[in-house]
């Protein structure tokens, strides 16, 4: 057995909602929507399933989804990628799993940042890559210069990076990604960019892809998803565009992981990227209304909440809540007392973690929030008195 997977927990979002269904808690933790629900994009994969072909389709996705991942990517982002420089996976897990299994050799050094998606690290390390880790400023979850420059070695090769952020629900700043580029225009790298939340961006804000910075545009893998923009995250849609020579190689070793994507679902993705500009908007608005009343009944109830600038996701700082409990013996203690479950922010580091912070999903309708604000609030008064589990 190979002793990686041998020593892993499972992943933090399958053990939470695990919990929350065999205990009936609403799940604040794994980040799906419960809506707005895309009509339009569901009843195009109906009719797909039903009318269109239900076999292999070609390996690198459906011409008609390449092209409209270019043009979309053309008309909010003013990227100028060719169909030919898309290559469909099934969901962004897989293709940064691929990018990563695709761009490293064995012994390469990679940088991570931390807070850091639980799936990087152990994909990195199953590559034969040695993970070099940058933690963000906790006080602003800004780029350490000296700590990014103090990380680069001769066998560097590839920096990872989320933006926007989860589980910080950060965009990054343009000055980061200004240095994030020069990095890697200065030592020869290859930059792999989780933008999942790119349509998710909160107050106006509009996103902005490392891609797009000077020299990044032949070095820069970008990841996107449909499950986040169109809040259909079971349907395992994404995407990775690359410049044809790194492209090329990323298909090969997507050919070898799931090789291709239920054509049904890509053809609604296409539909939905063609037409539906104003009801992805519209999602937006209203996650974002989600987490403005979310923030408002936590801050209410007496917890302090961290800035969420994008994504599904608010933290909440215990320590400024005045609350003595690390982030993980808070989540088992609200899952059992307050039947709410959430995600320890400890879990997105691979060392030295801060255990003061917690991270909750408020893409859920208002009644739900609603409930679990009343069963937080009922529950916070006994929580001081729980024993941390560490
Ligand atoms: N991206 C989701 C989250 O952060 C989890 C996805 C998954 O469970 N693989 O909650």
């Amino acid at each position: 057995m190979n002793p990686i997977y041998r020593d892993m927990p499972t992943t933090i979002f399958e053990a939470m909602s695990m919990r929350a269904r065999a205990s009936g808690a609403i799940n604040l933790g794994q980040g799906f929507p419960d809506g707005p629900r895309n009509d339009a994009v569901i009843q195009a994969a109906c009719e797909a399933l039903q009318h269109r072909s239900n076999q292999y389709p070609p390996m690198v996705g459906l011409p008609e989804l390449r092209t409209a991942v270019s043009d979309w990517y053309r008309r909010h982002q003013q990227l100028d990628l060719d169909s030919d420089e898309v290559v469909v996976t099934s969901g962004a897990t897989e293709a940064i799993a691929a990018a990563l299994f695709a761009l490293i050799t064995p012994g390469d050094e990679v940088l991570l940042f931390q807070p850091l998606y639980d799936a990087y690290l152990p994909l990195v390390q199953r590559a034969g890559g040695m993970a070099r880790l940058v933690d963000l400023d906790p006080s602003s979850w800004r780029i350490d210069a000296q700590a990014l420059a103090a990380a680069v070695t001769p066998r560097t090769r590839i920096v990872v990076l989320n933006d926007p952020m989860n589980p910080m629900a950060t965009c990054a700043h343009p000055d980061d990604l200004a240095m994030v580029a020069s990095l890697c225009t200065d030592n020869d790298l290859i930059a792999i960019c989780d933008e999942v939340w790119e349509a998710l961006v909160y107050d106006g804000a509009r996103h902005r892809s490392l891609m797009q910075y000077p020299g990044m545009r032949e070095r820069t893998v970008k990841i996107g998803s449909a499950g986040k923009i169109f809040g259909l995250t079971g349907w395992k849609v994404g995407w990775m565009c690359a410049a044809p020579p790194i492209a090329r190689v990323l298909a090969k070793a997507h050919q070898f992981l799931t090789f291709t994507t239920p054509p049904n679902l890509q053809w609604a993705v296409a539909e939905g990227l063609d037409s539906q500009d104003a009801w992805i908007a519209m999602a937006c608005d209203h996650h974002q209304a989600s987490r403005d009343f979310f923030c408002a009944g936590l801050r209410e109830i007496g917890l302090a909440t961290v800035p969420s600038a994008a994504t599904y996701f608010v933290s909440v700082d215990l320590t400024a809540s005045g609350i003595v409990m690390d982030d993980a013996a808070f989540c088992h203690a609200i899952i059992d007392q307050a039947k709410v479950a959430a995600i320890p922010i400890s879990a997105f580091y691979a060392e030295a973690p801060p255990t003061h912070l917690v991270r909750f999903c408020f893409a859920k309708d208002r009644a739900t929030l609603a409930t679990a604000l009343d069963r937080l609030a009922e529950a916070l008064a006994g929580l001081a008195s729980v024993p941390s589990r560490g």
